[in-house]
């Protein structure tokens, strides 16, 4: 009976009554197992947040591959170029993607004539 006196000096009121609520009889054996319980539970967590961590990082990590990145469409030919790659041409306001300069001239053209 020497820890509950111990614990009631070093703990906060809430957590005294916690203590209270959870160990009504507070015995050497008691307050290890409840301690050892309370190892336990801790433990567990941690390990399902580390589980989780590593559970959801993987699949983040592959969409910051630049291999995943958003594809665009070249409206000429109308082929899914990777954004990185695609080149940026603003015709008319639009801001549109191209797989090449090509494409892009064509597109300018047709655009041009359509007026
Ligand atoms: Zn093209």
């Amino acid at each position: 009976m020497v820890l509950k006196p111990l614990i009631q000096h070093c703990l906060p009121p809430f957590a005294v009554d916690l203590v209270h609520w959870a160990l009504p009889t507070v015995g050497e054996s008691t307050y290890n197992e409840f301690m050892a319980r309370f190892a336990l539970i801790a433990l567990g967590i941690l390990i399902l947040f580390f589980l989780f961590r590593w559970a959801f990082a993987s699949p983040s990590k592959k969409a910051d591959n630049p291999d995943a990145t958003d594809m665009v469409k070249d409206p000429n030919c109308r082929m899914y170029v990777p954004k990185p790659e695609a080149i940026r041409k603003t015709i008319q306001g639009n801001e549109l993607f191209f797989c090449s300069e090509k494409c892009a001239e064509e597109y300018r053209n047709k655009q041009a004539s359509a007026r």
